[in-house]
C-alpha cells in the first residue's frame, strides 16, 4: 500500500502518485519498436529528449491551464470597430511555441515546400502521439499548417512564397501580414451550415477580381481563426475550388473576415472553432477552378493520419493512468494490478492500444515513402480512412474503460481522463465523419486494383508475424452493400494492425490480437477472453515497465 501522510483528522494512505515526470518515449515499449520498424531508430534519442519534456508536470500544468482558460473572441474594440481576433491564456501559446519549436507543424517539408526525405513522417508521428497525449486542442492548428502544403503543391509560385514561413521553429502569434512575421500558421475552411460531408452544396462565391478572387459567404466551422490564412472551398465560375485566404490582404490592411462567434463545444476547450463571414475577402486560387475538392484533399488526408495518431496519443495515456493507479491501489489485501479481473481488463486495453499505434506508426511510413513507392501509395489511399475510422471511434469507449480502473478518482477533473474523454469524439466527427471514411475505402476499393491486392498482402503479412492463419477480408463479397461497410472497414483497420504489429511487436502479441480482434469480434467492454497469463504480463510490462 502506498506511503500514508499524516493531515491532522486522518492518515492519507491508499492513493496512487500522479503520473508524471515520465519520459513518455522510454516507457513506451510500443512506441520505441514502432518507430524502429518504421525506419526512424536513429532518432531514439531525440524522441527521448522530446518524451521526458513534454512528459514533465510543468506540461501537464500548461495543458490544464490551456483548457480551463478557453480562448475568447474579441469582435470589436472600445470604439466599435471590428477586430475579428482571439485571445488565448498565455499557457496555449507556451503549448503551440513548443510544438512549433519540435516542428510538429512543418517537419514532414523542406523550405521550399516539398516532402522531406523519410523518416520525417515517422519521426514526426511520434512526436505527435506523445503531444496528443498531454494537449490536444492546440494540436488543431499544428495539424492544419502542416497538412496545408499539400495542398498548396497545387500553386507551386504561392507555395514557394509560404513554405519558408512555415517551416521555421519560430512561433510568431502576432497579428500582423503573414509575410513580416517569423513564422505562420494555416487553417481550413470547407463546412457551411447547410453541409460539411456534402462540400458541393458549399454556396460561398468566389468572384474574379483582376489577379485574385472576392469570397463571399461564410463557414460553418473555421477552427483556429488566429491562423494568418486559410485554405477554403466556394464556388468560383467553373465549379468549386480551392483559395488561399489570409488574414491581411498584400497592401498591408486587414481582410475581410468577420468572425461571428466561438462554438462552445463539448471538449477541445483550449482550440478556438469559430463561425465566420467573409465580406468581398480578398484570395488567391490554389489549383484549376473546379479542381477544389481533388486540391483541398491532399490536405485532408495528412490530417486524418493526425486523427488516429491523436486518438492513439489519447488512448495511450488513458492506459498509462490506469496502469499506473493500479499498481499502487490496494482492494481486498492486493493491488489491483493483480486482481484478476482488473488484470484481464488492463491487458487488453494495453493490446488496442498496440494495435492503434502500431497501425498509426505503420500508416506514416506509407506516408514518408508513397512518392517512391506505388504499393505505399496505395495503402495511404485505403487504410487512412479505415485507420482513421477504427482508432477514433474506439477512443471514446476505450478511454470510458480506463477511466473506471481509476474508480471514482478517474472521473474527477484533476485526474486528465475527463478532458481526455470529452476530446475523443471529435476526432471521429471532423475530416471526415466515420460513415464518410467507409465511403472512401469502398470508393478506393471500387476503383483501385492496387488497393484491392492490398487485402492479401495484409492477410499475408498479418499470418507471418504469428504463425497462425489470420482471418481474411473478402472485400468483393463483404462490401457489396454501404449498409454492411461499416463492420467490414473494421475488420480491415484490424487486419491492417495485425500486420504492423507482426513487423514490431512480439508474436505473442500480434497472436493475441489476431486471436481476440480478427478471429472473433471484439466487445468494447474489453477483458477479451483469449489473453493468456504470460502474453497478460507481457502486455502490461510493455505498456509501463514496473
Ligand atoms: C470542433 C470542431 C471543429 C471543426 N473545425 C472545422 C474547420 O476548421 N474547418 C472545417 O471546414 N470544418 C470544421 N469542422 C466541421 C467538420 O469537419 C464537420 O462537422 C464534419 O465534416 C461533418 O460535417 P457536418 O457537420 O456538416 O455533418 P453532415 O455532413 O451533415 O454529416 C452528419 C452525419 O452523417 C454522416 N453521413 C454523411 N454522408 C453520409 C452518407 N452518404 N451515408 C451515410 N452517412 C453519411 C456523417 O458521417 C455524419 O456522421 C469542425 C467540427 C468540429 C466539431
Amino acid at each position: 500500500m502506498t506511503a500514508g501522510l499524516r493531515l491532522d483528522t486522518h492518515e492519507v494512505l491508499n492513493q496512487s502518485p500522479p503520473y508524471e515526470n515520465v519520459d513518455l518515449f522510454s516507457s513506451d515499449a510500443p512506441l520505441i519498436e514502432a518507430v524502429e520498424a518504421n525506419g526512424a531508430a536513429d532518432d531514439a534519442a531525440a524522441l527521448s529528449a522530446f518524451g521526458r519534456h513534454w512528459g514533465t508536470a510543468d506540461m501537464s500544468a500548461l495543458a490544464r491551464r490551456a483548457n480551463e482558460n478557453p480562448p475568447k473572441l474579441q469582435t470589436f474594440d472600445a470604439k466599435g470597430f471590428r477586430r475579428d481576433t482571439v485571445e488565448f491564456h498565455p499557457a496555449y501559446h507556451d503549448l503551440m511555441r513548443a510544438s512549433v519549436a519540435a516542428g510538429l507543424h512543418a517537419s514532414t517539408w523542406t523550405r521550399s515546400g516539398t516532402r522531406a526525405a523519410p523518416p520525417a513522417e515517422v519521426a514526426r508521428a511520434a512526436r505527435y502521439y506523445m503531444a496528443a497525449q498531454i494537449e490536444s486542442g492546440h494540436l488543431c492548428p499544428i495539424t492544419m499548417t502542416r497538412a496545408a502544403l499539400a495542398a498548396l503543391a497545387a500553386e507551386p509560385a504561392l507555395r514557394a512564397q509560404v513554405a519558408p514561413k512555415v517551416v521555421t521553429t519560430a512561433y510568431d502569434s502576432t497579428f500582423r501580414p503573414w509575410w513580416e512575421k517569423l513564422g505562420m500558421t494555416l487553417g481550413m475552411g470547407m463546412t457551411e451550415k447547410q453541409g460539411g460531408t456534402d462540400v458541393r452544396a458549399n454556396t460561398t462565391a468566389a468572384t474574379p477580381t483582376g489577379d485574385h478572387y472576392a469570397i463571399t459567404g461564410h463557414k460553418w466551422f473555421l477552427s483556429a481563426p488566429m491562423c494568418d490564412a486559410f485554405l477554403v472551398l466556394a464556388q468560383a465560375p467553373g465549379g468549386l475550388s480551392c483559395f488561399f485566404l489570409p488574414r491581411f490582404r498584400p497592401d498591408g490592411s486587414v481582410n475581410a473576415l468577420r468572425l461571428q462567434r466561438l462554438k462552445d463545444k463539448l471538449g477541445n476547450r483550449s482550440n478556438a472553432s469559430s463561425e465566420v463571414e467573409f465580406a468581398e475577402a480578398f484570395a488567391w486560387r490554389v489549383g484549376e477552378e473546379g479542381a477544389g475538392v481533388r486540391t483541398i484533399i491532399q490536405m485532408v488526408q495528412l490530417t486524418r493520419l493526425d486523427c488516429a495518431l491523436a486518438s492513439a496519443g489519447f488512448m495511450r495515456m488513458a492506459l498509462a493512468q490506469a496502469v499506473h493507479h493500479c499498481r499502487h491501489r490496494t482492494v481486498f489485501q492486493k493491488h489491483l494490478y493483480d486482481q484478476p479481473m482488473m488484470r484481464a481488463v488492463l491487458a487488453d486495453l494495453a493490446l488496442e492500444v498496440e494495435g492503434a499505434l502500431a497501425l498509426s506508426m505503420r500508416l506514416a511510413r506509407a506516408f514518408d515513402r508513397a512518392a517512391t513507392d506505388p504499393r505505399e501509395a496505395a495503402y495511404a489511399r485505403l487504410v487512412t480512412p479505415a485507420a482513421k475510422y477504427w482508432v477514433c471511434k474506439t477512443a471514446p469507449a476505450f478511454i470510458y474503460e480506463a477511466m473506471e480502473c481509476l474508480g471514482g478518482n478517474g472521473y474527477v477533473e484533476e485526474s486528465v481522463l475527463p478532458r481526455l474523454y470529452r476530446e475523443a469524439p471529435v476526432n471521429a466527427i471532423w475530416e471526415g465523419s466515420g460513415n464518410v471514411m467507409c465511403l472512401d475505402v469502398l470508393r478506393a476499393l471500387d476503383r483501385d486494383k492496387e488497393a484491392l491486392d492490398l487485402f492479401d498482402r495484409l492477410t499475408g503479412e498479418a499470418a507471418r508475424g504469428t504463425g497462425t492463419k489470420a482471418t481474411r477480408v473478402e472485400p468483393k463479397r463483404e462490401l457489396a452493400s454501404e449498409s454492411a461497410a461499416r463492420i467490414t472497414v473494421g475488420r480491415l483497420a484490424a487486419l491492417a494492425a495485425a500486420a504492423a504489429l507482426a513487423a514490431n511487436a512480439p508474436p505473442a502479441v500480434t497472436d493475441a490480437f489476431v486471436q481476440t480482434r480478427l478471429h472473433r469480434s471484439h466487445a468494447a467492454l474489453y477483458a477479451a477472453d483469449g489473453i493468456d497469463g504470460t502474453t497478460s504480463e507481457l502486455l502490461l510490462q510493455r505498456a509501463l515497465p514496473e
